[in-house]
């Protein structure tokens, strides 16, 4: 990957608020100003074929992507994008080897039967025995134990099947597929057949895309883009034979990176079919918030939303999902910093477990005692917060907000 042009920056600061990591550290190196600084002297020494200072590469791979910066930058500087494409060079040029957990990723997410291994593991981990083990080797340093420590926030197992299975096909009005996600289809189980009857009852046919394959975003980020691109152009191909006027996401991070496709394939001959594909891409929030909406009762639950990162800062995604909770009868509480990253961040919270923790513990903080839910939409979401809302003994769930809409729908006879 080349160089992303960073050159807009004018150094005004202005993005430093909105940084976890630097309210976290408050470290300008640790800042988007700062890694802006930091890349180029990093470029500068690949370009002479050094790995450049180990501090400077060590703060650069801090970056959460979250994306944050980019919302508020007045000259949008790209800053996830340029620390991406810094890592992808990295790794190209000997001087960083892939994240193991990004290995592993690979490993299970590339293939049905890597998925359906993964789902297995997920459900043994969701069970007694393995909780139990995940305990006991939280204690462990490195990927094992931070993965062990995340174990802590998977909810109860509510079958043995992936979540596609249990989607209801069929419908009347424009077509729309689900895009399933690796994690959402394994662990959350239920929630992308909820997102198929919300779409129902929006006024979409559901239909069916099996070819469908990781949306590739976790090697994006971690510095893998070739097995991204070739995920990517899978996907491109599998909704196109589908025919899906939509593809509908239940997963913030897997939604940013397939509306970016045309940016991954960019180097791509033939990309009038990327460039239609990602025109289809909605969140499944943009597609049920414009649907008629018949009305729910109020209910006694009080919910408080996360805006995970790359639904507010890569989607522009906020007021759809409060929306559409307040349709459903919750009562909402405000959240302070509600778009501050929760330390996940795809394999962040495996591969930073100290920065992720310290994030973590900075959201539970803010989740307001009176809250009985927290809304949030995207999977690692779910995991982080859920896990530090065990450790820090409060009662409140991580719920995707799909699932308690359709729980408000569903008893209402609305479904
Ligand atoms: S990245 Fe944007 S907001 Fe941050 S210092 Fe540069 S120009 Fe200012
Ligand atoms: S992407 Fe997030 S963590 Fe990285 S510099 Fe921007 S605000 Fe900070």
């Amino acid at each position: 990957m080349e160089q992303v042009d960073t050159s807009a920056c004018v150094h005004c600061g202005l993005c430093l608020p909105s940084c976890p990591t630097y309210l976290v550290t408050g470290d300008e190196s640790e800042s988007p100003r700062g890694r802006v600084v930091l890349l180029n002297q990093l470029w500068g020494a690949l370009a002479v074929g050094g790995p450049g200072d180990p501090g400077a590469a060590r703060a650069v791979d801090s970056c959460l992507d979250c994306r944050a910066c980019e919302e508020v930058c007045p000259a949008h500087v790209p800053v996830g994008h340029a620390v991406e494409a810094f890592r992808a060079r990295a790794v190209q040029a000997g001087h960083r080897r892939h994240p193991l957990a990004a290995r592993q990723a690979a490993r299970y997410f590339g293939t049905e039967r890597g998925l359906r291994r993964f789902q297995r593991l997920a459900q043994w981990a969701q069970r007694p025995a393995g909780r139990a083990v995940l305990r006991a080797s939280a204690r462990l340093g490195g990927t094992a134990g931070a993965t062990s420590h995340l174990g802590a926030g998977l909810p109860e197992p509510v079958g043995r099947r992936l979540g596609r299975e249990g989607v209801r096909f069929g419908g009347e009005g424009p077509s729309v597929a689900l895009f399933y996600g690796c994690v959402m289809d394994s662990v959350y189980q239920t929630t992308a057949a909820h997102a198929a009857d919300l779409l129902r009852l929006s006024g979409y046919r559901v239909i069916s895309a099996p070819q469908q394959v990781c949306c590739g975003a976790l090697h994006t980020h971690a510095g893998d883009p070739g097995q991204a691109q070739a995920w990517a152009r899978q996907n491109v191909a599998g909704f196109a034979a589908a025919g899906a006027e939509r593809v509908a996401v239940t997963a913030a991070g897997c939604g940013a990176a397939l509306k970016e496709y045309e940016h991954l394939l960019e180097d791509d001959l033939d990309r009038e079919p990327v460039r239609q594909f990602q025109q289809t891409v909605r969140d499944v929030a943009e597609l049920v918030a414009l649907g008629p909406r018949p009305p729910l009762p109020a209910r006694l639950q009080v919910a408080t939303v996360h805006d995970a990162c790359h639904l507010a800062h890569a989607q522009g995604i906020r007021q759809e999902v409060r929306d559409l909770l307040r349709w459903a009868g919750y009562q909402l509480l405000d959240m302070p910093d509600a778009d501050v990253c929760c330390g996940s961040a795809g394999l962040y919270n495996l591969t930073h477990p100290a920065m992720a923790s310290a994030l973590q513990r900075r959201k539970v903080k803010t989740i307001p005692e009176a809250a009985d839910v927290v809304a949030t939409s995207n999977p690692g979401c779910l995991l982080q917060i859920q896990a530090g809302l065990r450790y820090a003994g409060r009662t409140t769930s991580a719920v995707h907000w799909v699932d308690l809409v359709w729980q408000a729908a569903r008893d209402a006879g609305a479904l």
